[in-house]
């Protein structure tokens, strides 16, 4: 029966509101947990500090003799602050946050206790890391991983009822060496591109050059659901998603959600988001309701890459623990409702430095033209080479139910530049940049760009990576996702590219062309080979995905069985071992460790769709049944035939929801696969749609059996009461 819906939706109504706290002063609050620059400064040796300040923002080596000093006063900062606790916080495989706790507490001699933090213990750590995946790096019997501090991502005061913990960011590495995390290659990644972007700018004349560091905001979607129906909802706790539920009379189509009035509860579990987030220095700023009812979205101001993706791991910990203690649970997952958008996190992304800004922006001289173009095509270079490791970055369980859908970027991916732009690189191509002055002449030395509008109206929402302006947009990366994975496919393929650009204009140049010539040689190169990747037109459509494939041989990955073997790919491992990004070895383990993700998350659900199709929607359906049928037959002795179509419908959907949850269970039987490839073509091809198969079914019922029969939570209710 639905008792025990009714009940949560009785106690969601009456539910007392958190009161909303008063607000505090962002100035008071800013950065508060945070052991940054400013509180290093204040608690440092003059010596000590200078040099600490040098590996942070120069990325230079880590003076082992200043570690003790610095541990010594984060220790004392952080039981200043209450901590008992330290932790090693590093970035498995996994797209979670891992950390290993250890109390500050050293027992004497004497028996007595001091609150103890070296130098030693800040730098390095060894947490038990057998139970992380590492795709074949380690067998179990080594198998011990480092954590290493990384200097350049402040430590942090993380406060949880069970009271206040140092968090120390770190890398997460093998004992020989090998990343076994995302924060490795991605730092690796920066350095790449850093190396190959100064490589450039020497070329283009520049002679003090700072260091090239990649930025990063991204902007992060999610639902709030009340935990009261989360909790009567085995496929939300277990799997982040709805595995059924028939679509609501009201979906999104009014779109009166989108930009709407904030939910007041809402409204009050943002501000204490926001207020967590600012104590951890995490500039948030934008919040709004986004296209789907019970959906929002939250996007920080943009940070160097590294850090921006730490602090986007910690906005995913935050939204969710949060959530709790509201009383909602947040679905960080990609599709959590069928029939309704999907949540994507849009990575934001460009490149820069202090000397010559940021490297995507057109800026206003014809010499930061020229500048802008030779970045900018090396990012459609990269686009066009390795579009299907993109693909392969963002390639998740989760996330294949949203791409390609009429809602969300293609599984194809292309580069849309804003009229303005692409004309200009079509002109680049075709031989035929001009100006006004100089009719037919090539030339770069005057200003070719016209003021790039960056109007809200030029944007293309269907394109899954967009120049917005001065940055790209990433739209097709899964909102549950580390945004590293996808940094360091950016980072990495612009490396390659700035790389072969550097090497060419060093050649024409060689040759005695004049530099904006050589440019203008270089450039129209790179569209000729790599201008298909450019696409401004309507990235749902059918023509662009039988354009795409057929004329332009751009790769269509519609799963992520399709998209992760591209790991394996020759020209993908040259990439990142000549970029010294990853090892052959650690590319190998990455492809072996999302594999195995995918295939469990699929499995996980499959067997959630049979037990739920069996134990609770058969048991209803049968229920209803019987009482419909004890109807008609009393009706029947009263010589009146009714109802028997209803009971007909709703028996034989009952009977081909089981026959289809057993072929699914006997689909599921272990099988032997040849490789882990065809592994992943069987889930995607074979499990899913058979777990499909089996919901439509239970979906139909849900539409015949009398609401005070249906056990579970429906989407009218988890979407629209708050
Ligand atoms: P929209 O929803 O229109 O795409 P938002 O304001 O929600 O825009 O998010 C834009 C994100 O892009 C913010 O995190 C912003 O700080 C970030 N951003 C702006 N400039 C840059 C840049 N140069 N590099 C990286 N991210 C940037
Ligand atoms: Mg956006």
């Amino acid at each position: 029966g639905n008792e025990a819906r009714v009940l949560a939706v009785h106690q969601i109504t009456n539910r007392e509101l958190m009161p909303p706290k008063p607000p505090e002063s962002l100035e008071k609050i800013w950065a508060e947990n945070v052991f940054n620059l400013s509180k290093m400064q204040a608690s440092l040796p003059k010596a000590v500090f200078k040099s600490i300040k040098k590996t942070i923002t120069t990325g230079e080596k880590l003076d082992p003799s200043v570690a003790d000093a610095v541990a010594t006063a984060m220790r004392d900062w952080a039981l200043a602050k209450g901590a008992l606790y330290y932790a090693h916080v590093f970035y498995p495989m996994t797209n979670l946050t891992a950390e290993k706790h250890d109390g500050f507490i050293s027992v004497q001699g004497d028996g007595n206790v001091i609150s103890e933090f070296s130098g030693k213990v800040l730098v390095q750590g060894e947490p038990d890391g057998s139970s992380f995946p590492n795709g074949g790096i380690r067998d179990t019997f080594e198998a011990r991983g480092y954590t290493g501090w990384d200097v350049t991502s402040p430590a942090y005061i993380m406060e949880t009822d069970n009271g206040a913990t140092l968090c120390i960011p770190t890398v997460f590495v093998s004992w020989t060496g090998e990343a076994l995390d995302k924060k490795v290659p991605l730092l690796r990644s920066i350095a790449a591109m850093d190396k190959a972007a100064n490589k450039v700018l020497k070329l283009l004349g520049h002679t003090e050059i700072a260091h090239v560091n990649s930025s990063c905001g991204a902007e992060q979607e999610y639902f709030l659901i009340d935990s009261n129906f989360a909790s009567q909802r085995p496929d939300l706790m277990l799997a982040g998603r709805t595995l059924f539920g028939k679509a609501p009379a009201k979906g999104q189509e009014f779109d009166d959600h989108y930009f709407g009035a904030i939910p007041e509860r809402v409204q009050v579990f943002m501000q204490d988001v926001e207020e967590t987030l600012y104590k951890l220095g995490i500039p948030a700023k934008t919040r709004h309701n986004e296209v789907a009812p019970g959906q929002f979205e939250i996007a920080p101001f943009f940070e160097a890459a590294n850090v921006a993706s730490d602090h986007q791991q910690l906005i995913m910990t935050v939204l969710k623990h949060t959530a709790k203690k509201h009383g909602f649970i947040c679905l960080l997952h990609e599709k959590p409702f069928a029939g309704i958008n999907g949540s994507g996190k849009h990575v934001n992304w460009s490149v820069g430095n202090a000397t010559q800004g940021n490297l995507l922006d057109p800026g206003d001289s014809p010499n930061e033209n020229a500048q802008f173009l030779i970045f900018c095509g090396a990012v459609i270079r990269g686009v066009h080479k390795y579009g299907p490791l993109m693909r392969a970055a963002i390639a998740t369980a989760s996330n294949d139910h949203r791409l390609g859908a009429n809602e969300a970027p293609p599984a194809i991916m292309s580069v849309y530049l804003g009229t303005q732009l692409e004309e200009v690189f079509e002109q680049i191509k075709n031989g035929s940049v001009t100006d006004s002055k100089h009719k037919g002449v090539m030339d770069l030395g005057i200003d070719v760009l016209p003021p790039l509008t960056k109007d809200a109206g030029d944007r293309n929402r269907t394109s899954p990576f967009a120049f917005t302006g001065n940055r790209f947009e990433f739209r097709a990366v899964g909102s549950s996702q580390s945004v590293s994975g996808p940094l360091i496919v950016l980072n990495t393929m612009l490396a390659d590219s700035l790389e072969w650009i550097g090497n060419r204009l060093e050649s024409e140049l060689s040759k005695g062309l004049e530099l904006n010539t050589a440019i203008l040689t270089v450039l129209k190169e790179v569209m000729e080979t790599h201008g298909s990747v450019v696409f401004g037109g309507n990235g749902y459509s059918d023509e662009w995905h039988k354009m795409a494939v057929e004329e332009r041989g751009l790769a269509n990955l519609p799963t992520t069985a399709d998209a992760l073997p591209y790991l394996k790919a020759e020209f993908i491992e040259d990439l990142f071992q000549k970029t010294g990004v990853l090892t052959p070895v650690e590319l190998e383990s990455r492809f072996e460790v999302y594999a195995e993700q995918y295939i469990l998350s699929i499995e996980v659900e499959a067997k959630l769709v049979t037990n739920m199709a069996k134990t609770i929607i058969y048991p209803a359906a049968v229920e209803y049944l019987s009482k419909l049928s004890s109807t008609i037959s009393s009706l029947s002795d009263l010589g009146i035939d009714c109802h028997k179509d209803s009971a007909k419908t709703i028996a034989e959907l009952t009977n081909s929801m089981a026959a289809v949850t057993s072929k699914l269970s006997a689909a599921m039987e272990p099988h032997d696969f040849s490789s882990t490839e065809e592994q992943m073509m069987y889930c995607a091809k074979t499990i899913r749609p058979l777990m499909d198969e089996v919901r439509s079914y239970a979906d139909a019922l849900e539409g015949e059996i009398a609401d005070s029969f249906w056990p579970l939570p429906t989407y009218q209710e988890m979407l629209f009461i708050k």
